[in-house]
C-alpha cells in the first residue's frame, strides 16, 4: 500500500527531470570574456546558473521554464528549449 504525506498532497509544483538538458550555453568562452556580471545568475528564478571556477555550470533540473534566459543573456548565447514531452516542472493550480 502507498503511503501518501500531506506534503505530497500539498504540493504547488514538482520537477520530472529528463536525463538532458534542454538549456544549452552555446559558447562558454563568451560568458568567461564578454559577460562581467553573469546576468543569468541573477535573473533566473530557479537558480539554475552558477559560476564555478570559469565556467557557468547549468542545474536545467531546477528550471522552472519562465523564459527569462530567452531574452535575459545579453549576448543570446543560451540555447533554450521546452524540456521533452512529459518532462520539467509541473504545477497544481489548486
Ligand atoms: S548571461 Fe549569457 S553570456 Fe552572461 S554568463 Fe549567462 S549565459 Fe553567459
Ligand atoms: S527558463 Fe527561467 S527558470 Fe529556466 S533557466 Fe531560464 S531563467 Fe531560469
Amino acid at each position: 500500500m502507498s503511503v501518501t504525506t500531506l506534503e505530497e498532497k500539498q504540493y504547488l509544483l514538482r520537477f520530472k527531470c529528463d536525463k538532458k538538458s534542454h538549456l544549452t550555453i552555446l559558447n562558454h568562452d563568451v560568458c568567461a570574456t564578454q559577460c562581467p556580471d553573469k546576468l543569468c545568475t541573477l535573473f533566473c528564478p530557479g537558480e539554475v546558473y552558477k559560476w564555478e571556477g570559469n565556467r557557468m555550470q547549468v542545474g536545467y533540473e531546477g528550471c522552472h521554464e519562465c523564459g527569462s534566459c530567452r531574452i535575459g543573456c545579453p549576448t543570446e548565447n543560451i540555447k533554450w528549449e521546452y524540456p521533452k514531452g512529459g518532462h520539467g516542472i509541473i504545477f497544481r493550480l489548486a
